[in-house]
């Protein structure tokens, strides 16, 4: 269907103006139209202003397990004495297999909430699996997850206060001992998935640094649909600011900073889609230069929707569309 359309339009346009801005309006949202500058100028802010706070570092944890000391007493936080709980009196190894099957061995998606993160688990066996499509700003799942408002905020039809943890944090909520026991393999055990280049660097923000080196998997898929690492394209159809984050390339880089500063990564799955490709090869070396400083996860498989040539001596498996696929669906990705 998107296919369609662009050609249809790029027919209409074709004898007016030049090709590659034919494709590019066609293709990208509302930003390459008159008034699409201020568009995304407003959903940038409406993200500024919904950003979650980074986590403030060196206070104690509400469900962490208090130290003997006055001042946890006097905040009224203490520990009971669970010898009496069933679960408790489980060889540690046996309530470890508990927690990671409450809370472990699936795919987190990562989502932005007014504020905050919310994750939810994704109802296919894997991310590959689950329905992923483009809405006309940003990629979206919503047989996962439901509708995202223009800014990528999580808006369910029933509210913003519906709970997005898979019924995660009530059970970490029940003790501080199960909290201190079972939070490690929350992190550990589970693929955490991103659409949102945003939704991963507030991730990185808001937990601790110690749970957040523990992450092994990630999946990230990522729709370019500004003309990244392209200033002859950025001339032509952006005004200034060229660029509003997470579309820019100071957000693209910081990213992947993040990420090659995982210690625990084992496996990292990519897709990149951009409207039109990379016609440039130069752009395409631009882009991906920022992965080869992740080299720490032995499964690194990047898969792009645009075709070009093979590459050597990158520390990921670069994985280009297989030319005229008949199973190809031009509606998901
Ligand atoms: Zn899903």
């Amino acid at each position: 269907m998107v296919h369609a359309s662009s050609i249809a339009l790029g027919i209409l346009c074709g004898p007016l103006v030049c090709v590659y801005v034919t494709f590019a309006a066609c293709f990208c949202p509302s930003r390459l139209r008159q008034s699409g500058e201020s568009d995304e100028k407003k959903r940038f802010e409406r993200r500024q202003k919904m950003a979650p706070r980074p986590l403030v570092l060196h206070r104690q944890r509400a469900l962490s397990i208090p130290l003997p000391d006055t001042e946890c007493m006097n905040e009224g936080r203490k520990t009971l004495d669970q010898s009496q709980s069933r679960l408790m009196r489980l060889p540690l190894e046996l309530r470890e297999m508990i927690y990671r099957n409450v809370l472990g061995d699936n795919t987190l998606h990562m989502i932005l909430k007014e504020q905050k993160l919310g994750h939810l688990r994704c109802k296919a066996s894997n991310a590959l699996e689950c329905p992923l499509r483009y809405n006309g700003r940003t990629l979206g799942r919503e047989s996962c997850w439901g509708p995202v408002d223009s800014a990528n905020i999580w808006a369910p039809k029933s509210g913003i206060n519906e709970p997005t943890d898979g019924n995660i944090i009530p059970f970490l909520r029940t003790c501080r001992q199960v909290y201190s026991e079972a939070i490690n393999f929350l992190y550990s055990t589970n693929v955490f998935s991103f659409q949102d280049l945003d939704c991963l660097r507030h991730f990185s923000a808001t937990v601790l640094p110690k749970r957040f080196n523990l992450v092994k998997k990630l999946d990230i898929e990522w729709y370019m649909t500004w003309p990244i690492y392209d200033p002859t394209a950025q001339q032509l159809l952006l005004n200034n600011p060229a660029l509003y984050p997470p579309y820019d390339e100071a957000t693209w880089e910081e990213t992947w900073r993040i990420i090659a500063n995982l210690p625990s990564l084992k496996f990292l799955r990519v897709s990149l889609l951009y409207y039109d490709g990379f016609q440039d090869p130069a752009c395409e070396k631009k882009i991906l230069a920022p992965l080869y400083k992740v080299t720490q996860a032995p499964v690194f498989e990047v898969r792009v929707s645009w075709d070009g040539r093979e590459i050597t001596g990158a520390p990921f498996r670069l994985i280009r569309p297989v030319p005229n696929d008949p199973t190809a669906d031009d509606d998901s990705w």
